[in-house]
């Protein structure tokens, strides 16, 4: 095998904090010195300067042309990750003694259901769980609750591996929440279907720190209860996202990579690439004897894909070696084991085909 994979940057299967595109990371570098030729970086710079209003202004109108947001629309840019937001979309906007439905499709669904039972009823529209979360429910399965106030559900399944080609479609008269971390931009969106859509920034748009939140207007005017004022969605939107010091580096990554997918064709042209990325390791999969798939087929995801070895054994021998081999970051999340590959916006395809070549040798090696 000897050092084949080996380059002077290890390949990143990290299922975020994850690889960023490398262009990206060099140009950070230098505004981390002198941001724009003002002479100061970027983590020096006042949050309320002239050089980050614009830096702010840019990035929002490059979110708004990549993925086709419109002004009734509003963008923030929060703290706390995306496990805030499943305590402030419902502190926000279910009322006491209304109802959310949840689609409940893995671990993150479920934390996202504690916290809306705090503030009201959660009814579990469909779940996955008997089946250990390895599809995604149709939209015919759905059985949503007499009139919701929205319907949750998280298009990318991180741990298990599987992501919803086609959104739930809510009742009347209620909205659709998504918790899109880990599959935020990476295809084409149709953002007026949705209420709110939150991403914690980490897996496809920049650094841990920042959260996106795309929100429809007059939902800010629908305050459920009185709420400090950091977790009110309304204090954020008036305030242009500086209520308080928000994360100027995280943004300015995010805008980095914003731009970055625009470059590059927007988001029809990073959905044909993620497809193909995909593709290559399911089909090395398929072809194998030995690698099994762990998502149904309808319903894997493009982002993390998750497969088993013939035993725990294998497995670990597997993660380790490809380590030696310079393809870092492929053990399974501990709460379901396996290998998970996660292949988000920045991930190379070059690193795909470095995977499927090492899944090859290993198989024949200990097939
Ligand atoms: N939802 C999903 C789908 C995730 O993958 C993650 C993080 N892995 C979270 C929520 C939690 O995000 P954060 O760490 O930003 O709170």
């Amino acid at each position: 095998m000897g050092d084949r994979f080996v380059s002077d940057r290890i390949v990143n299967f990290a299922p975020g904090p994850a690889a960023l595109p490398e262009p990206v990371l060099r140009e950070a570098q230098e505004a981390l010195w002198d941001l724009n030729g003002s002479g100061i970086g970027v983590l020096e710079h006042s949050h309320r300067s002239r050089v980050i209003d614009d830096l702010f202004a840019r990035t929002e109108a490059d979110c708004r042309t990549l993925a086709g947001i419109p002004d009734e629309y509003r963008i923030l840019f929060l703290q706390g990750g995306a496990s805030t937001q499943f305590a402030m979309l419902p502190a926000n906007l279910l009322p006491e003694g209304a109802t959310a439905d949840y689609l409940h499709t893995g671990s993150w669904s479920k934390k996202a259901m504690v916290e809306a039972r705090r503030y009201g009823n959660v009814h579990i529209a469909a779940s996955s769980e008997p089946e250990k979360f390895s599809y995604i429910p149709s939209r015919s399965d759905a059985q949503y609750s007499e009139r919701p106030t929205y319907v949750h559900f998280t298009s990318n399944n991180t741990i298990v591996g599987t992501q919803f080609r086609e959104e739930p479609v809510p009742p009347d008269g209620s909205w659709l929440a998504c918790d899109a971390c880990s599959d935020v931009f990476s295809r084409p969106i149709d953002i007026r279907r949705y209420g709110v859509l939150y991403a914690g920034a980490q897996k496809n748009l920049g650094p841990a720190g920042v959260t996106l939140v795309v929100i429809r207007q007059d939902l800010l005017e629908r305050a459920a209860r009185d709420l400090p004022t950091m977790l009110r969605y309304g204090i954020h939107a008036e305030q242009g996202s500086r209520y308080n010091t928000p994360p100027v580096f995280g943004i300015y990554v995010l805008g980095r990579v914003i731009r970055w997918l625009l470059d590059r064709g927007g988001l029809e042209a990073t959905a044909a690439v993620n497809q193909a990325k995909a593709r290559l390791v399911y089909d090395a999969i398929d072809a194998s004897g030995f690698f099994r798939g762990t998502a149904r087929e309808d319903s894997r995801s493009l982002m993390n894909v998750t497969y088993r070895a013939p035993s725990v054994e294998l497995e670990a021998d597997f993660v380790s070696e490809a380590e030696a081999q310079g393809l870092s970051g492929l053990k399974g999340h501990r709460s379901v084991g396996g290998m998970r590959a996660s292949l988000y916006n920045a991930f190379p395809e070059s690193g795909c085909e470095a995977l499927v070549q090492f899944m090859k040798d290993f198989e024949a090696r200990r097939g």
